[in-house]
Order: C-alpha cells, then sequence, then structure tokens
C-alpha cells in the first residue's frame, strides 16, 4: 500500500513518514498543499494524508481540485475540534478526519479502515481458502498456524487480497508498494511471489503470463 502525506510542519511530516514506513507502507511526503496536489493527481495511492492549514493552497483546495479527477481514500487533518471543520471536511468529500496533536496509532489505525473500506472490505480479517489474512495485526495463518512473512510480502499480498478476483498489473505493484525513493525494486516482485508460493501455496497467486497476477 502507498500513502502521500502532506503536511507542512517538518518534524510531523518527519515522524509521519516513519511510523508509516516502520507499518509497511511505501510512503512520499509533500511540504505544500502544490506538491501534495500534484504527487495526489499523478499517483494512484492508497490513502492520502492531508493537513488542513498548509502554505500556499490550503488542505481543503487541494482537496476539492482533488475529488475533480480521483476518489483516492482522504484522512483531513484538523488543528483544532471545530465542528465546523470537521463538517466542512466531510461535505467536501474527505473520508476521515483526526484532530492534532494525535496518537500516530490511531492515525495508522484510521488509515488501515479507510483502505479497507475503499476495497468493500468491512472486516479486518479476509478469508482466503485455508489462509488468513489479518489486516489489523499484519499477521498471516496457513489452517491455523501463523506463517511468517516480511514486511513487503504482507504489502504484496494484502494488495492482491484486497483486488482478489482481479487482474493486478506489475505496474499497479509498482505503484503501489514502492515509493518513490525507492530503486532497488527490479525484479524483486517475482522473488516476492515466489516466496509467497513457498509459504501459502503454490496455486495460491497465479502468475497472468505477461500481464501480472491474480488470487482467485
Ligand atoms: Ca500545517
Amino acid at each position: 500500500m502507498r500513502v502521500l502525506a502532506v503536511e507542512d510542519e517538518p518534524d510531523l511530516l518527519g515522524s509521519l513518514l516513519k511510523a508509516l514506513r516502520e507499518d509497511g507502507y511505501a510512503v512520499d511526503g509533500a511540504p505544500d498543499g502544490e506538491d501534495g496536489l500534484d504527487k495526489a493527481e499523478s499517483y494512484d495511492y492508497d490513502a492520502v494524508v492531508l493537513d488542513i492549514m498548509l502554505p500556499g493552497i490550503d488542505g481543503w483546495e487541494v482537496l476539492r481540485r482533488l475529488r475533480k479527477t480521483k476518489k483516492t481514500p482522504v484522512l483531513m487533518l484538523t488543528a483544532r475540534d471545530a465542528v465546523r471543520d470537521r463538517v466542512r471536511g466531510l461535505d467536501s468529500g474527505a473520508d476521515d478526519y483526526l484532530v492534532k496533536p494525535f496518537e500516530l496509532s490511531e492515525l495508522l489505525a484510521r488509515l488501515r479502515a479507510l483502505i479497507r473500506r475503499s476495497a468493500s472490505q468491512a472486516q479486518p480479517q479476509l478469508e482466503i481458502g485455508d489462509v488468513t489474512i489479518d489486516t489489523a495485526a499484519r499477521k498471516v495463518s496457513r489452517q491455523g498456524q501463523e506463517v511468517l512473512i516480511t514486511a513487503r510480502e504482507y504489502s504484496l499480498l494484502e494488495f492482491l487480497a484486497l483486488h482478489r478476483g482481479e487482474l493486478v498489473t506489475r505496474t499497479m505493484l509498482y505503484d503501489h508498494l514502492f515509493d518513490e525513493n525507492d530503486d532497488t525494486l527490479s525484479n524483486l516482485l517475482d522473488v516476492h511471489v515466489s516466496n509467497l508460493r513457498k509459504k501459502l501455496g503454490h496455486d495460491f497467486i497465479i502468475t497472468r503470463r505477461g500481464h501480472g497476477y491474480c488470487i482467485e
């Protein structure tokens, strides 16, 4: 999953990026509204964390312009607990909001819920055959036994599982699993897929030659 964080306070942006990376996301940062809007329009992020008070174009304007072309889930960060701001945010097409200061753990939980909802998946547990993916704990089990997988393998598996039954192209995977600072991605997808097959069964992930992958 790939997330964009738009925040002009350098310390907060830094800790957001760090926490998101530690939680296994590919993540890009933007220090102002212009850059944020540019990135949000250029990439298909799985979610955007958007501060309202930004220099130049503010979060409201970023959201308004983004909604003309994209449905990317947006979590707004508001500076105070003003009902007016929350109502305006939700009316403008925001999907959720969080009042500063907030706990990073709450932000991460809300993001997980947003991403699940946008994949029409209300439950945190995904059951596929004898494999269970717990998206809240980021754990995977097969026939009730926990399967140890790496953060990258988890991200790949979760993305495929949330798009179950659909063809997921290699381009989609590169866009959603790697961020703009990541330049080590060549051939890695095949390695991750191969490792997941060893752990979850050879037919768990199907290769569509020349097109991509699919979980059925
Ligand atoms: Ca701000």
